[in-house]
């Protein structure tokens, strides 16, 4: 989650200030960066992964469910993790990190993960050895759970944290979630409210319901208060915030209260890293389909499987006029306004635009990318390419949301802070990261779309897959350039409900520069106009020298991701889905009682240990392995 200074933050009209100090010094700060390191070759192709995990309190005699808001303890606990802890069980101690959520952690591998099947197969033993570690830190009735969404964020009727807080914070202003959720670190919440300034309004966050057999037509949330105006937000939800048929969130929280899975490539050039950020691109919104996992919002079944949109919304800092909402203020607007245009996404959003200097990627840059003027300038006048210059300006649209009073003026040739507070608030699909100070590490690209798996064998599955995919671009030479306006489509199509079997999406033909429209299962599998990106990854495994067990067991992970793409095997939405409306006490009306929430996360829970089987979710014999680990 970017980087913590401590110090004082600026409340948003102060920020707002020095919105155009920190964007001319953080392309300065870039440049230095691109100046030194442009020319860096031979770093190897290492990578690692991110898992957040929601901390759970299980209450077996009340059977309840709640978010433990303990990170703060926990993450001291683990802190004072020593090697004796790993000892013999992965190769470095693990890393672990705070994000937004008062009940979330993420962790890291200590150290990154190599390419050869060996280092391939040490990614689920250092997964799990990261989930004990995090266990081992909590009460007895705590679990860390790897779960998309928390069904029941946000619900008015019973407590969802432990311990209860109200609602109505000063820095969400929400009707639902109290800022007790909220990191204590200055940085959440100063974020939150300011983006929530920035904006104007509150965030709003609509959800189709997903609509069942006895849920109320037309659907009008009752748990919002239409009758009541104790606080001023109570009237944004009445007055047209909150849509019919659709569940309304109002905080930052609903979104990036939400876990994810990341991984970090490094690459062995600038160039090689440009080259897959695009070619990673165009499967951003595959991975989010076969990884879907967030089905439940505000104790109801949404109409979608997938988070994406949800975040989107949940930081969606744009002004009206940005949004189109509003006409443009014109001459005599606020400073940090001047280059108030028609900004098209939330800067949590699908990437714009290809990174490469070629004539297929400027084809397929096909949608209108808002620049920064003076900052592409800037990057002209110095010599970066038309397209990188492109790139680093569409980000330089934003403001920066957090700045420390203390942290204003900083030497450009050795600070990066400035650059990193907008280049880490651009949440998007890819992220290409610039090596950061020191020599020891290279440039990156970050595949930031797919969401957390229940389990650390799909996890690994994900990560591994990802990473032999790294290496079909590189060493079979792929060419999957498609419309970047295409792969936005896909970017929705990929989180509709079932979207495995109710889906196309967008893909470059293997046999002609064209596109055609293809199943999960063809993209995955392939078909006579496509090679398949598995058979592809088979074919780049042919090409190494991997003793027979290690194949099998890489086949493992490869295999899984097969079986979600084709159906054998539900995604982790489905398989909640499936859980909730077969639940006995489920009145198929979309709700998620409290009840059904900890039958739900129980069983995760018993899954994930191993001690309970998950025909249809998982393959046979998951449980023996995971004891067996
Ligand atoms: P962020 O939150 O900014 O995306 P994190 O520090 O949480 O970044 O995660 C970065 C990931 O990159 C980790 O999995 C880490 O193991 C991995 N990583 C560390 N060093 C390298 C490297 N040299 N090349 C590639 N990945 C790396
Ligand atoms: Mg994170
Ligand atoms: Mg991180
Ligand atoms: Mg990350």
């Amino acid at each position: 989650m970017g980087l913590l200074s401590l110090g004082t933050p600026l409340a948003w009209p102060d920020a707002r200030e020095l919105s155009e100090h920190v964007r001319v010094h953080g392309i300065e700060q870039f440049l230095s960066v691109w100046r030194r390191m442009r020319d860096r070759q031979g770093d190897a192709p290492l990578w690692g992964d991110e898992l957040e995990y929601m901390v759970v309190a299980l209450d077996p005699e009340q059977r309840t469910a709640r978010l433990s808001l303990r990170q703060g303890e926990i993450l001291q606990r683990l802190a004072q993790c020593d090697d004796s802890d790993v000892l013999g069980t992965c190769a470095a101690l693990p890393t672990f990190h705070p994000e937004y959520g008062r009940y979330m952690i993420e962790s890291t591998p200590g150290r990154p993960f190599g390419i050869s099947a060996d280092e391939l197969l040490r990614v689920e033993r250092d997964m799990l050895v990261r989930r004990r570690l995090t266990r081992e830190r909590l009460l007895p009735n705590e679990v860390p759970m790897t779960i998309g969404s928390f069904p029941r964020l946000g619900v008015t009727d019973t407590a969802f944290t432990d311990p209860p807080h109200e609602a109505h914070g000063a820095a969400s202003h929400s009707l639902f979630l109290p800022d007790e959720i909220i990191n204590t670190h200055v940085r959440f919440p100063t974020l939150t409210s300011n983006i929530r300034q920035r904006r104007g309004s509150k965030v709003r966050i609509n959800v189709p319901i997903f609509r069942d057999t006895h849920t109320p037509e037309p659907f009008v949330d009752p748990t919002i208060p239409y009758e009541r105006e104790l606080f001023p937000e109570d009237g944004e939800a009445r007055a047209g915030a909150a849509w019919a048929d659709h569940i309304y969130m109002d905080a930052m929280g609903f979104g990036m209260g939400c876990c994810c899975l990341q991984v970090t490539f490094q690459a062995s050039s600038m160039d090689e890293a440009r080259k897959l950020y695009d070619q990673l691109t165009p499967l951003t919104p595959l991975l989010l389909a076969v990884s879907a996992a967030s089905p439940t919002y505000r104790g109801y079944l949404g109409d979608v499987d997938a988070r994406w949109n949800v975040i989107s919304a949940a930081v969606d800092d744009r002004t009206p006029v940005e949004r189109g909402e509003a006409p443009f203020a014109g001459a005599g607007a606020h400073n940090s306004d001047t280059h108030a245009r028609r900004l098209r996404k939330s800067r949590y959003d699908s990437v714009d635009s290809y990174l490469c200097e070629n004539d297929e990627a400027r084809a397929c840059n096909d949608v209108p990318l808002e620049v920064n003027e003076a900052v592409e300038q800037r990057l002209r006048a110095a010599g970066v390419d038309a397209v990188l210059a492109a790139h680093m300006a569409h980000l330089f649209v934003r403001d920066p949301l957090v700045i420390f009073s203390e942290n204003v003026d900083l030497h450009d040739a050795t600070s990066v802070d400035h650059f990193e507070n907008l280049q880490s608030t651009n949440w998007q699909t890819m992220r290409f990261k610039p090596p950061p100070p020191g020599n020891a590490i290279g440039w990156r690209v970050e595949f930031r779309p797919m969401e957390i798996q229940l389990t650390d064998f799909e996890n690994a599955a994900f990560s591994v897959c990802i990473a032999l995919l790294t290496r079909v671009v590189l060493e079979l030479g792929v060419d999957w350039y498609m419309p970047i306006s295409l792969v936005d489509e896909n970017l929705q199509r990929a989180q509709q409900r079932d979207a495995v079997h109710t889906q196309r999406f967008h893909f470059r033909r293997g046999d002609a520069p064209a596109t055609a429209e293809y199943t999960l299962a063809e993209l995955f599998h392939g078909t006579d106009d496509l090679p398949g990106l598995l058979p592809l990854v088979h074919r780049y495994l042919d090409t190494q020298p991997i003793a027979a067990a290690s194949r099998a067991a890489l086949n493992e992970y490869l295999d899984l991701v097969g079986a979600r793409a084709d159906g054998r095997l539900m995604t982790n939405a489905a398989y909640i889905r499936q859980f909730v409306r077969s639940h006995a006490a489920y009145r198929h009306d979309s709700v998620v009682s409290d009840e059904i929430n900890y039958d739900l996360l129980s069983t995760l829970d018993a899954i994930e240990r191993g001690e309970k089987e998950a025909p249809g979710l998982l393959p046979a014999g998951y449980a023996a392995r995971r004891q067996g680990i």
